[in-house]
C-alpha cells in the first residue's frame, strides 16, 4: 500500500489532539503572562500521510511542518492546491543542490545555518521571485552531528544573512540536546535573538512546548501529540 493512501491510525484522533494541543499553548501563553495567540503552532507532518494531515486541515490548522524537501514534494502540493491558505516551514537540514525545490514549495525556511545555504537561497528566492520567510537554526548544544551554527558564530551570521544578503529573517530556531535541561537552550537562544533585535523564536516540540513557550517561543514545533507515532517511510 502506498504512503498516501494509507488511512489516519484508526487510534489517533487528530483533531481532538490539535485541540488538545491548542489548549495547553493558551493556558501556557496565559500563565508566563503572554497573550493566548502569541505563540503558533507548526503541525509537524512528517512520515505522516495526507490522509492525516487532512483532518488537521478540516480542524483548522493552518501552519504544517515537514523536514525532508523529497518527502514534502510528494504530499504538499495537492494539499495547498486544495488549501491556499496553509503554509509550510521546512525545518530539517536543506542540501544546496535542493534549494530550488525547497523554495517553489515551502513558505518558509526555519534550518538557515550556513553561509553557502544563505547565500543559495538569496540567489534561488531572486531568481523565483519568490520571498520566504527565514529563521536561522542555532546549535544551542554545539553538537557535532547536529545541524545549525554555533552560537558565537551567530550574531555575525544575522549581519550576513538579514544585512548583507537582505532575507526575510524572522528569527531564530533551536533544538535541544535530548539529555539536557530544555530551559537553558531555550534561554541561550532568545538572549542570542534579543541582542540581534530578532523578535521570533522557533523552539519547543512534543516533550517540552510548554516550556518553550515559557521562555518566550512564537512558533512550537509539535508532531507526535497531535498525529501519534511517527511511520516507517
Ligand atoms: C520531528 C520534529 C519536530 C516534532 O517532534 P515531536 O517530538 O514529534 O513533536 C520538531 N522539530 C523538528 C526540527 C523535528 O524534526
Amino acid at each position: 500500500m502506498s504512503l498516501n493512501k494509507e488511512p489516519a491510525a484508526l487510534d489517533v484522533d487528530v483533531a481532538a489532539n490539535l485541540a488538545q494541543v491548542n489548549g495547553a499553548i493558551a493556558a501556557a501563553a496565559k500563565a508566563a503572562g503572554r497573550g493566548v495567540d502569541d505563540a503558533a503552532l507548526v503541525a509537524v507532518s512528517k512520515t505522516q500521510p495526507a490522509t492525516a494531515i487532512e483532518p488537521a486541515i478540516q480542524a483548522g490548522q493552518r501552519i504544517f511542518g515537514e523536514n525532508r524537501v523529497q518527502e514534502a514534494q510528494g504530499k504538499w502540493p495537492d494539499l495547498k492546491a486544495a488549501h491556499g491558505d496553509v503554509r509550510l516551514h521546512l525545518i530539517g537540514p536543506l542540501q544546496t543542490n535542493k534549494v530550488r525545490d525547497a523554495v517553489a514549495l515551502f513558505d518558509v525556511i526555519e534550518t538557515v545555518d550556513r553561509p553557502k545555504l544563505a547565500r543559495a537561497l538569496a540567489r534561488e528566492m531572486e531568481k523565483q521571485d519568490r520571498k520566504l520567510g527565514c529563521f536561522i537554526q542555532v546549535n544551542t548544544g554545539e553538537e557535532p552531528q547536529k545541524a545549525g551554527i554555533m552560537p558565537e558564530e551567530t550574531d555575525a551570521f544575522v549581519t550576513l544573512v538579514r544585512d548583507e544578503l537582505g532575507l526575510n529573517l524572522r528569527g531564530l530556531m533551536c533544538i535541544p540536546p535530548v539529555e539536557e535541561d530544555c530551559s537553558l537552550h531555550f534561554a541561550l537562544l532568545r538572549q542570542i535573538a534579543r541582542r540581534n533585535g530578532l523578535s521570533e523564536l522557533s523552539m519547543g516540540m512534543s516533550a517540552d512546548y510548554e516550556v518553550a513557550i515559557q521562555f518566550g517561543a512564537t512558533l512550537v514545533r509539535v508532531g507526535t501529540a497531535i498525529f501519534g507515532a511517527r511511520r516507517p517511510l
